[in-house]
């Protein structure tokens, strides 16, 4: 799967999206993330890219043209299915059920904006939707954009060891997962619960769900 992030602070997506996982998995050819510059498309001398709203009010919008210019050039470049999403804090939320959707596009064109946002009439132009990741505004969308490749690549095959990683997690599986617990086998006083070392599956499985219900009641009951 490939994801492509307009921005115009690419670093910051190279950045994020070379460690970890996220890293790994580029190296091994499972995703693919590139980050184009905006500012690249600029025809301005100064290379500049926003502008004053029309009607007054504080803060720069990045204009229209040079969004446009940079979506068609990278546009005309991609096979496969292709979606663009436009990170806004107006958009839908993002959520498993929506990463699992987007899992399915060969491409992800993922729109920053930055200072006050982009002109609206472009983003009505090339944007097939819109993604939030929460109700809170940023500064920018590459932080965003970074979550949401995360998100939508562990999903990936081969980016995890196998989907039984994400499937039984937090509201992948429906509820909360439940605890776990690595050596040392005592803590501060707290031991690891006996059901964990007996070798009894089923048993160790009953513990899990029963766990998983509880914490899901005490922290998420709206999940149940
Ligand atoms: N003026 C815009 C508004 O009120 O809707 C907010 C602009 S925000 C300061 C700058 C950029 O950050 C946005 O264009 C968007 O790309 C990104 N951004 C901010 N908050 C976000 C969020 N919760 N989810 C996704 N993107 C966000």
């Amino acid at each position: 799967m490939k994801f492509t992030v307009m921005t115009l602070f690419p670093g910051l997506v190279e950045t994020v999206c070379r460690e970890s996982i996220l890293g790994r998995a580029q190296s091994a050819g499972k995703i693919f993330v590139e980050a184009v510059d905006i500012r690249a498309y600029s025809k301005d001398k100064h290379r500049r890219v926003d502008d004053t709203p029309y009607g007054g009010g504080k803060g720069m919008l990045i204009s229209a043209p040079v969004v446009y210019d940079c979506w068609a050039d990278v546009k005309s470049r991609l096979e496969g299915s292709v979606r663009t999403i436009y990170m806004s804090p107006q958009g839908s939320l993002l959520t498993q059920r929506k990463a699992k959707e987007l899992g399915r596009y060969d491409h992800l064109l993922l729109l920053c904006g930055h200072y006050e946002g982009i002109d609206a009439r472009v983003v009505e132009e090339i944007a097939d939707e819109e993604i939030s990741i929460g109700d809170y505004v940023l500064t920018g969308g590459e932080l965003p954009a970074c979550i949401l490749i995360d998100c939508v690549a562990r999903l990936c095959p081969g980016v995890l060891a196998d989907a039984s990683c994400y499937e039984s997690e937090s509201i992948a599986c429906g509820t909360l997962e439940y605890p776990q617990y690595t050596r040392p086998y005592e803590f501060h006083g707290k031991k690891v619960p006996d059901v964990l070392l007996n070798g009894n599956h089923a048993e160790i499985e009953k513990w899990r769900r029963a766990e998983a219900l509880q914490l899901t009641l005490k922290k998420r009951p709206d999940l149940l």
